[in-house]
């Protein structure tokens, strides 16, 4: 099906300049919504974007985290220094991007290479986790490509931390809702590049049209095969049908060896024929682990339970008893199971 062409959004390469502008990301720009079968069909196509990492120009800075931390009014706890340098020492609901440090010793040239990449959401063409997410609208892709978790709609069930290839989202334990980048989708909204692309001091992080990041990545794949490494290349992995974030990488050969980028990334099968009845049963099942999770927050840590957090756990508990699905109506993490097939999707922060 062709669709008329959406006016080009402003989503400018590396370091974008601040313009106002009217918005270019708008919920009626979704185009897959978890566990909902019939999405309308967008009145418009937005023009696919991407970011792309350079991993040969990065430095390890971090200027790209603290800007994630920043932009996303996030507070993570700062790890205790193992020897190395990432810290934390994965990604956590609060730190949305890692850079992720490696030693390698090249067999070929014998010479010891330090191989450092920004670990993150990979914003998959066809994401893992929203296939595998039984919460209708917790998760969300816009005509862009944007891969979004829209925390309202989320139950924090963990599904999406199984059918995600990269091992990316992260629950967050007393929210309990999943979290992972954005790609800033508030800031490409608003014409804007992500943050971390913005800070980035090298322009190792660019963001545009995917077409144009691909064509800046083959400028830069030829100079690094002229600078001897043969096997340079895009990351670009078709088994998710490509991402709207790429590498390009001096092994494209060997992605693993950039701490353990998966080489050839796929759903699982499982993951895949994960819909129909067998979704319906894992959402009652993640209902009752919320019943679980409430119940275990009443008896573990008495001293944190409100008399309104009782009173949904007892709501819980009834509707099992009267047969009902098990959902926790009226909870914060209810709206989507409430919430209209194809419902408007919010800011996730
Ligand atoms: S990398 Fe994981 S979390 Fe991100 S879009 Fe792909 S499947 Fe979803
Ligand atoms: S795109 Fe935004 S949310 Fe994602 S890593 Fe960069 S700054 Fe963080
Ligand atoms: S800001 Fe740029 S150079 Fe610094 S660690 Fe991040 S990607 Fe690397």
């Amino acid at each position: 099906m062709s669709f008329p062409q959406a006016q080009q959004p402003r989503t400018a390469a590396a370091n974008p300049p601040v313009q106002p502008m009217a918005s270019n990301l708008l919920p009626s720009d979704v185009i897959k919504i978890s566990a909902t079968d019939h999405v309308p069909t967008p009145e418009r196509q937005l023009t696919k974007v991407a970011k792309l990492i350079d991993v040969s120009k990065c430095i390890g800075c971090k200027a790209c985290q603290s800007a994630c931390i920043e932009w996303n009014d996030t507070h993570p706890t700062m790890e205790e220094n193992v020897g190395i340098y990432e810290n934390p020492h994965d990604l956590t609901p609060d730190m949305f991007t890692l850079m992720r440090f490696t030693e390698y010793q090249n067999p070929g040239t014998g010479e010891l290479e330090w191989l450092i990449r920004k670990d993150g959401c990979m914003h998959c063409e066809e994401p893992g986790c929203l296939k595998s997410c039984p919460s209708p609208g917790a998760i969300v892709q816009y005509s862009n490509g944007i891969v979004d978790f829209i925390s309202d709609n989320c139950i924090g069930c963990g599904y999406c931390v199984k059918g995600c290839p990269f091992n990316v989202p992260r629950i967050h334990k007393t929210a309990n809702v999943s979290k992972k980048c954005t790609l800033c989708s508030d800031r490409v909204a608003m014409g804007q590049g992500p943050a971390c692309a913005k800070a980035c001091p090298t322009q190792c992080i660019s963001f545009g049209t995917k077409e144009d990041m691909k064509a800046l990545a083959a400028e830069r794949v030829e100079d690094l095969k002229e600078r001897g490494y043969d096997n340079a290349g895009l990351y670009d992995p078709q088994g998710v049908g490509g991402t709207h974030v790429m590498y390009v990488l001096h092994h494209r050969d060997k992605p693993s060896l950039y701490a353990g980028l998966p080489d050839d990334p796929r759903i699982s099968p499982t993951v895949a024929l994960w819909k129909g009845s067998a979704k319906k049963l894992g959402l009652i099942a993640a209902g009752l682990a919320t019943v679980g999770a409430v119940l275990h927050g009443i008896f573990a840590k008495p001293n944190a339970v409100t008399p309104h957090e009782e009173e949904e756990a007892q709501e819980l508990v009834d509707d099992i008893d009267q047969g009902g699905d098990g959902y926790p109506h009226g909870h914060d993490h209810s709206h989507g199971h409430e919430q209209a097939p194809g419902a408007t999707p919010g800011k996730e922060q």
